[in-house]
């Protein structure tokens, strides 16, 4: 059996999803983060069942390809049974969709969630006036509790049965149109009936075109001729859809609106509201935002905690840390040894391996707890806010507001984030935001940061960090008004973005979440970081006819790419020198994975002292040594607004369904990543 689940974007779709299935999905506390349906099983006690988790979707009348996923998984995969999600709190706006997934013959339920909420903030709503209105179940559950599910299920599988399908609209002034459309859409055995009836009948441009080719185009003529009998309100004359939203929501406004027992008096402002009147103003919220990510920041990066000359929990972590991988290469150093390795096998694995995976772990403290404070702003409801209060100054330059979700899911990883684009509507869109992705600084990203912070800047780490992100967010700014004007000419369509009510972060999402960043983050470093480390520590050790070299010399077949490309760098600062072609080579590993960069510096700039048993000291003498915090800074950027990896480049060809965009794109990431860090450099230069 199959069971989709369908509601409003940020309902609590996933989250109940993850209680049924036991999966980890991302749940965020704002619209669009569900962009691909999802399935799981259920285990009930009659049987496993099959779940679906949709994309949130206002009707059924989809306008972007996420809402086209919902729609046509509805109405033409036919699940055996649809879980209405209806967020209690937002009850009128939710019923909405409810009264057209009614018009299907599938059987629906009404999980009516949010329930906690609703009793915290003193609303009543009567379930059995709900039910009756609808004629359907409703169960009311609250799935971040996981309560109420079990009888939700048991509800549900008992409402597994043939089912015909009903309208609101039936006791409207088009009552009599509808019913003989619906007449003959059976005559021709169409399934349902209802459903395609009105879309037909709203004259829905999609539905007429799929009904055209999969059915009947003469009944889709015959219905364009029978909506000029139907005579809806005056005022409405013309805008057909318009009319039918405004008759469904008459509906519920008339009859379902009796069930809010104790509704919320007009004017009373909630929690949420209050909180908004300072998180959002219009003075206050950006400088209050950026306060919030400094001390993001300040608590990971920095070396003196508030002024103390303390460490802060981050750097404290990242040198015990370190202290234990030394430890653990000196154990290995010796045991090699032990086992009377040869040279280049004891090389391959401590000066090879090690050092790289090394190099990159050492840094996991520090990017799980910023992964830790961005998924605790990001599940109370403020990073919703981040996004609105950024829509508002993107705006100020042409640039749609809605593109800034899928952006700020890019500070996790691209690549979900890409996919995100496909809550935009238009195409010129999607192709802006996923061009500008790489300015939004990935989670892989952060060991490069963390890097640096602790070889060159270790007093001023956390202002370091925060100007990286600060400059991808303006060089965001920058490239988005110059494709707009250059490549995209269009202006920005207007964006309504909804915000959620802020609630504590629970810590059952945010532990789900570092763990699933933990694991992955492991098994990169495990399998193609530590893959990727062998080949890098041979293409050091070995010239192109294959025999052993001085190490990381630039005789080595990686000398030789590096030397070769190295003019191409040098304008940027960090790649003169007789070892700036390690910075060259550490670059080009980047473009496939962005902890590469990190893994590659530490084979090429630590392998010979690595046996003295202090890789992150080795690793930040020499990194002081060799770059310049001018260099530093021109390198850092040019690995932030490169191709953010081999996953990315695919992941967009996927999105933009070009190969011409998606080498454009290519060409354009490069460019700016070089143009930006050549800026950098000098104005730098001429600073210092
Ligand atoms: P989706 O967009 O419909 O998939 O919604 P999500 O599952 O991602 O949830 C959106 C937000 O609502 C998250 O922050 C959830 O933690 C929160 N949420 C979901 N269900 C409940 C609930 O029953 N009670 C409360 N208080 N919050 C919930
Ligand atoms: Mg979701």
């Amino acid at each position: 059996m199959k069971f989709a689940l369908a509601g409003n974007p940020n309902s609590g779709k996933t989250t109940l999803f993850n209680n049924l299935t036991g999966s980890s999905a991302h749940v965020g506390n704002w619209p669009g983060v569900t962009v691909d349906r999802k399935e799981g099983t259920y285990r009930s006690p009659s049987g496993p069942i099959v779940i679906v988790d949709l994309p949130g979707i206002y009707s059924l009348s989809p306008y972007s390809p996420e809402e086209i996923v919902s729609r046509d998984h509805i109405v033409e995969e036919n699940p055996d049974l649809i879980i209405n999600i209806v967020d209690a709190t937002n009850l009128e706006r939710n019923l909405y969709l409810t009264t057209q997934l009614m018009e299907t013959d599938c059987p629906v339920i009404v999980a009516l969630n949010m329930m906690d909420v609703v009793r915290k903030e003193g609303l009543v709503i009567d379930v059995d006036i709900l039910e009756r209105e609808l004629g359907l179940p409703v169960v009311p559950i609250s799935a971040l509790d996981a309560s109420g599910l079990k009888d939700l299920m048991e509800r549900a599988l008992a409402a597994v049965r043939p089912r015909r399908g009903h309208s609101v609209l039936d006791a409207s002034p088009m009552a009599p149109q509808l019913r003989r459309a619906v007449e003959m859409l059976d005559e021709r055995r169409i399934p349902h009936p209802v459903f395609h009836a009105v879309k037909l009948l709203e004259g829905d441009a999609l539905e007429k075109k799929e009904f055209r080719d999969r059915y009947a185009a003469d009944l889709v003529e015959r219905f364009d001729e029978m909506k000029e009998h139907i005579a809806l309100s005056d005022d409405m004359e013309g805008d057909f859809e318009a009319a039918i939203a405004d008759l469904r929501y008459r509906h519920i406004t008339d009859r379902c609106r009796r069930a809010l027992v104790r509704p919320r008096r007009a004017g009373e402002r909630t929690l949420s509201d209050k909180i908004d009147s300072v998180l959002t103003n219009r003075y206050l919220g950006i400088p209050i935002f950026l306060i919030v990510m400094f001390c993001v920041f300040h608590l990971i990066f920095s070396d003196n905690l508030l002024g103390s000359g303390v460490p802060s929990p981050g750097v404290w972590l990242q040198d015990l840390m370190s202290t234990l991988m030394d430890q653990v290469i000196g154990l290995v150093d010796a045991g090699v040894a032990g086992l009377r390795a040869s040279d280049w096998a004891r090389s391959m694995v401590v000066d090879g391996i090690f050092a790289g995976v090394g190099a990159v772990l050492s840094f996991l403290p520090q990017i799980m707890m910023l992964f830790l404070f961005l998924s605790i702003l990001e599940d109370s409801g403020y990073m919703a806010r981040a996004a609105f209060l950024m829509d508002r100054i993107l705006r100020c330059f042409g640039l749609s507001g809605k593109s800034f979700l899928p952006m700020l899911m890019g500070f996790g990883c691209s690549v979900p984030a890409m996919m995100a684009t496909r809550t935009l509507e238009d195409e010129r869109d999607r192709r802006i935001t996923i061009m500008l992705m790489p300015c939004f600084s990935c989670g892989a990203k952060a060991p490069i940061w963390a890097m640096f912070a602790a070889a060159l800047f270790p007093q001023h780490g956390d202002v370091m960090i925060f100007g990286v992100y600060l400059v991808g967010i303006l060089t965001a700014i920058g490239a988005g008004i110059l494709l707009r004007t250059l490549v995209f000419r269009k202006d920005s369509v207007p964006f309504i973005m909804e915000l959620p009510a802020y609630h504590m972060p629970r810590a059952k999402n945010v532990a789900r979440e570092l763990w699933e960043k933990l694991r992955s983050f492991l098994v990169r470093a495990s399998t193609i970081i530590a893959g990727a480390t062998v080949v890098i520590w041979f293409l050091s050790n070995f010239n192109p006819s294959l025999t052993m070299v001085e190490p990381h010399g630039a005789e080595s077949i990686l000398g030789v790419l590096g030397t070769f490309l190295q003019p191409l760098f040098v304008p940027l600062g960090f790649a003169s020198g007789p070892d700036g072609w390690k910075a060259v080579v550490a670059i080009l590993t980047g473009l496939i994975a962005k902890e590469m960069v990190v893994s590659t510096l530490g084979v090429l700039y630590t392998g010979a002292d690595v046996s003295d048993g202090a890789l992150s000291a080795a690793l930040a003498a020499t990194l002081a040594a060799t770059f310049s915090p001018v260099a530093a800074l021109s390198f850092m950027t040019f690995n932030l607004l490169s191709v953010p990896c081999m996953a990315a480049v695919a992941t967009a060809r996927g999105e933009m369904k070009s190969a011409r965009w998606t080498w454009f794109t290519i060409a354009f990431w490069i460019s700016t990543a070089w143009v930006v860090s050549f800026l950098i450099f000098h104005v730098g230069s001429l600073l210092t």
